[in-house]
């Protein structure tokens, strides 16, 4: 099916600056890139990127707020992102509109992103009261040992396409309330919806008389993120897209001592097994691996279904995608919207057509659509594909709708598929059988960072870590302890004795 006519763009354009001014944005125009919609495919506005000057100026402010904003008290410095917080509520739609116009997603996903970030803020403001350290025991009499946990530095923040303003508020909330200042790299690909973010986080900041350099913005392309990868001043690089893009910056922090938290992709599976509710199980999938036109990080890729209930999951799934709503992300009744560009396109029809030489049969999707309405745009039908093997195309992420469906007939031989990639970020199990779900769960089942039942593998809360292991980089933010990776902790030994008494029994003098 497709949805309405598109909007031209136009349309967009004037909307986009619509919801720009509602937030109180005023753009700097320029001609080093382009603000472009991938509902049209075409360009919206000319931006000016940073220059190397300006991006060593922003490290430096962001590095000076650092010294003051250190020993604000975190409580207060949660008052900052509460003030974000309410900003965002107010702003959601406009920032929802920019989420959709410059990454295309649908706009219930677009607002559930915006609500993603009000409800970061609010855990961040809570934690600005929890960041607890401990009282340990110590073996010698009259002493204390304690750990506490204090601010870091300056945090980089470089962040991909596909969630251009939630990643962003995942850092930046817990990095403030923990004393850090931020300077963000976002994608290229979405600079108004970070010209947005950037605003509402200044107009907090001058609202509650924090420093206006707590949070620096620096636009353009990967150049600019290898100047907060290799500066010794930017005490974390958080960075968030490709294995390709972690696997240069991992190294390279490394090199200087620097921490990273990398986010990396993800090749997420669900196994499907033969005590499956069925209508749940299709719902969770369909919406994990069609959802945001297959572009999320925890899409689900790979489908291990167990032999016996194959024909009639796969019928119903088939079913299924004939009957999803592509088009005009704006429309309400769309389910999903564009691929961010051609060349994503390209990069999907590449791997359909190297699986099927491996293989792999089509069994529903893979049409190009709205090629006259929008040439420059890239519109597809999410594709399922049968396959007998994990092939290397299987085992990689392509980033787009596609859906490998494989078969199994021990939950052994499914654990063991399921883990037999490079990625380890997001799973899940249908099963009513307990059993099979703890198995699943344990430390010899999924080896991913979020392991799920009877959900799909898409649309994680806030409130647990978030993140994968393998390729996908070893990293976890937003909730639970995520925090310490914006901290340093320091161990206390405090001796309120009249004695020196030293560990080990050593004595000395
Ligand atoms: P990308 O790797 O092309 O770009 C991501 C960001 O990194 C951009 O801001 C880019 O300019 C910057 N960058 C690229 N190379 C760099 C380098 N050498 N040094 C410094 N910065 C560099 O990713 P994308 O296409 O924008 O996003 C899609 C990818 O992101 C997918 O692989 C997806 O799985 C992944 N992703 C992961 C998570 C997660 O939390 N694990 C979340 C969202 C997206």
């Amino acid at each position: 099916m497709t949805s309405t006519a598109l909007p031209t763009t136009d349309e967009l354009r004037a909307r986009a600056r619509g919801g720009l001014q509602n937030i109180g944005v005023d753009v700097a125009e320029g001609n080093d890139f382009h603000a472009r919609t991938p509902i049209t495919g075409e360009n919206l506005l000319g931006l000016t990127a940073a220059t190397d000057a300006d991006t060593e100026e922003a490290i430096a402010a962001a590095r000076t707020a650092f010294l003051t904003w250190r020993t604000t008290p975190a409580p207060r410095r949660g008052e900052l992102v509460r003030r974000l917080g309410e900003l965002l509520r107010e702003h959601k739609s406009d920032l929802a509109d920019l989420v959709t116009i410059e990454a295309g997603k649908i706009r219930s996903e677009a607002l559930g992103e915006i609500q993603e970030m009000i409800d970061i803020c609010d855990f961040a403001v809570g934690l600005s009261r929890q960041l607890y350290g401990r009282t340990i025991a110590s073996e010698r009499p009259g002493h204390r040992l304690a750990e506490t946990w204090h601010p870091l530095g300056v945090v980089g923040v470089i962040s991909a396409f596909n969630f251009p303003a939630a990643v962003w508020s995942w850092n930046t909330a817990i990095a403030l309330v923990c004393g850090d200042t931020v300077v963000w790299k976002p994608s290229e690909l979405t600079p108004l919806t970070s010209l947005a973010c950037d605003h509402l986080l200044a107009r907090a900041a001058e609202e509650v008389g924090a420093p206006r350099d707590v949070h620096r913005l620096v636009l353009g392309d990967r150049a600019i993120g290898e100047k907060l990868v290799d500066d010794a001043r930017v005490a974390l690089v958080s960075a968030t897209g490709s294995t390709r893009m972690g696997r240069e910056v991992g190294p390279r922090v490394a090199a200087r001592f620097g921490r990273s938290l990398l986010e990396l992709g993800g090749n997420n599976a669900a196994i499907v097994a033969p005590s499956a509710d069925l209508d749940l199980a299709i719902q969770g999938i369909v919406f994990a691996a069609a959802g945001t036109a297959g572009q999320r990080c925890t899409t689900l890729r790979r489908l291990i279904v167990h032999r016996d209930i194959a024909g009639t999951l796969i019928e119903r799934l088939t079913a299924a995608y004939h009957k999803l709503p592509i088009g005009n992300p704006f429309d309400d009744t769309t389910l999903v919207g564009p691929l961010i560009s051609t060349t994503a396109l390209d990069a999907m029809r590449s791997a359909l057509t190297r699986v099927q030489a491996q293989g792999g049969k089509v069994l529903a999707g893979g049409n190009r659509r709205l090629t006259e309405a929008a040439p420059s745009a890239a519109y597809t039908e999410p594709v399922l594909v049968r396959v007998d093997e994990q092939t290397d195309v299987v085992r990689e992420e392509t980033f787009a709708p596609i859906l490998y469906v494989l078969t199994y007939d021990t939950l052994d031989e499914a654990i063991a598929l399921h883990n037999d990639v490079p990625q380890g970020l997001s799973s899940s199990i249908f099963t009513r059988d307990q059993q099979e779900a703890e198995i699943f769960l344990s430390a010899a089942g999924s080896d991913c960072g979020i392991a799920n039942v009877n959900i799909g593998t898409s649309g994680a809360e806030i409130g647990g870590a978030f993140g994968g292991e393998k390729d996908t980089g070893g990293g976890r933010e937003s909730g639970s302890d995520a925090w310490k990776a914006y901290m340093r902790a320091a161990t206390n030994t405090i001796n309120y004795s009249s004695e020196l008494a030293l560990a080990q029994g050593v004595s000395f003098l």
